[in-house]
């Protein structure tokens, strides 16, 4: 059978979960040897990053989600150690190494304060590659027209490490169309129970986007290219979306004033 993502005929020994199992999804998989060993095992390097140094790991803390190896959610964002409560019950975080770096408008009278707890913790990019990997197995598994109406090319690029430049994403849960589910019925259903969602939306010839969300979190990334355009919309809907990896951040300022230059003249 030929991978998904690098086209080597292989013989797979492993069934890779198209939403990691540290999500809570047990039966969501593609079937065997359309991920390679080779792929599964690149992308478990990068999936344990996403799942354990960003906002994920804090999601998965507070929603009580055991492990693969039925372990609470631990990891580290930002010199801070996260972890789930040892027996699952939900929105019981532990937080160790908090500063007053960590409290925003902090009031000592009626101490009240804003906790602040960075999404990522270098780790943009693996969250990222996490994102196109769940969403080109996930269409591939549950919407086949879908996989063989685009180029995906670039993402599979990207995620075989013949193109490392850099590909962003938003944080944001806001719809800018009618965004659909990927996976469908069962799958659809089971996922829900662990508050996931996949979805995707076909904005333009250039522009697919798709939609994760986990618990509170939502990322949203065009899969078949690195292209901008699609940003601003969100970022002029959603006040609270931010761009991933932050260097794109400038980019797109630098966009703008060369628009606004321009039409001044
Ligand atoms: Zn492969």
């Amino acid at each position: 059978m030929e991978c998904i993502f690098c086209d080597q005929e292989n013989t797979a020994k492993s069934i890779e979960h198209i939403v990691s199992e540290a999500f809570g999804n047990k039966s969501y998989v593609a079937q065997r040897g359309r991920v390679c060993d080779d792929c599964n095992n690149r992308f478990s390097k990068f999936e344990g990053t996403a799942l354990s140094n960003s906002v994920f790991v804090m999601e998965r803390a507070r929603l009580g989600i055991a492990t693969k190896k039925g372990k609470n959610a631990k990891g580290k964002v930002d010199n801070l150690e996260i972890a789930g409560h040892e027996e699952f019950e939900k929105n019981l975080i532990t937080i160790k190494g908090l500063t007053d770096d960590n409290f925003i408008a902090f009031d000592p009278d009626t101490k009240t304060g804003k906790l602040y707890v960075k999404s990522f913790d270098k780790s943009e990019v693996a969250a990222s590659k996490l994102l196109l990997k769940m969403a080109l197995s996930s269409i591939f598994t549950s919407q086949r027209e879908l996989f063989n109406k685009y180029d995906f090319t670039n993402l599979k690029r990207f995620l075989t490490n013949k193109d490392n430049a850099d590909w962003p994403f938003m944080t944001s849960g806001y719809e800018i169309g009618k965004f659909q589910s990927i996976p469908r019925f069962t799958d659809k259903f089971n996922l829900g129970k662990v508050r996931c969602s996949l979805r995707y939306f076909e904005m333009d010839e250039n522009t697919l986007l798709f939609m994760f969300t986990y618990g509170a979190v939502s990322m949203v990334i065009n899969l078949l290219n690195r292209n901008l355009e699609w940003i601003e919309s969100y970022s002029n809907s959603d006040s609270v979306s931010s761009l991933y990896p932050e260097h794109f951040r400038k980019k797109t300022v630098t966009e703008k004033r060369i628009v606004a230059n321009g039409s001044k003249q």
